[in-house]
């Protein structure tokens, strides 16, 4: 394939992914595409190593979605072959350290008050998150389970705190994989569970969503020298 062609494939792979951050199948996305799968697999193992995507197994399928490599991700949407020029020479693409041009100021604000104003900042940066989800406009009421997941994943995609999964989904008891934490990944700070922020974001979205509350605890973290953060959700009558 020519390198010209090349570039409009990632491109328009990324650009179907980030308008579905629950993922696609690579036999959705082929099809979406128009490509074979078997060479449209090959790209998207090439994506997968340099960190651009990744995947979740649901029964036989592989379930691509974009990581939080926003920055990156964003300039080749925005057509800058320097990036995938270095991913094709093969070069090392650097973990993200910043939040990006897109993050609402209100949120940089409200983090920052409940950081000086607070004697319980883990508590407050919860509430902080609670708040934030409550008066999100993306979240409506009386959805289920699956739908709520879903606007999970597409606010904290908006918000580029990072990429919800879920692990398990019971009517009483969640499990949630965070990848690429906004507040804990590449900080290289160790020791505590960091993402109280994050925590209180998932538990907003879901009290909201599904009008009862959700008790949001994160029970692995980057901080505590995890690949990845995993928050448990509970579930109490209001
Ligand atoms: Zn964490």
């Amino acid at each position: 394939m020519a390198a010209i062609s090349k570039q409009i494939l990632y491109k328009n792979i990324l650009k179907h992914l980030k308008t579905n951050p629950y993922g696609l199948s690579s036999t959705d996305l082929a099809r979406n595409l128009n490509i074979n799968r078997m060479t449209l697999v090959k790209y998207l193992n090439i994506m997968q190593a340099n960190g651009l995507i990744e995947y979740r197994n649901i029964g036989m399928a592989k379930v691509w979605h974009i990581t939080s490599k926003y920055d990156l991700i964003n300039s080749i949407l925005r057509g800058e072959s320097a990036p995938i020029q270095a991913i094709i020479a093969g070069q090392h693409i650097k973990i993200r350290n910043e939040m990006g041009d897109m993050i609402p100021l209100s949120l940089f604000r409200v983090i920052k008050a409940a950081l000086s104003l607070s004697k319980n900042p883990s508590k407050t940066q919860y509430e902080a998150g609670q708040l934030v989800a409550k008066n999100s406009i993306y979240v409506n009421q009386d959805l289920n389970a699956e739908s709520a997941i879903k606007t999970l994943a597409r606010v904290f995609i908006g918000l580029r705190l990072g990429i919800i999964l879920p692990l398990q989904v019971s009517p009483s008891f969640w499990v949630l994989k965070l990848n690429e934490s906004a507040t804990s990944h590449g900080t290289g700070v160790k020791g505590n569970s960091l993402c109280h922020f994050e925590a209180g974001v998932i538990s907003g979205i879901i009290s909201k969503s599904l009008g009862i509350n959700a008790v949001v605890k994160e029970t692995k973290c980057i901080g505590t020298n995890h690949h990845h953060c995993e928050f448990a959700v509970k579930f109490t009558k209001k």
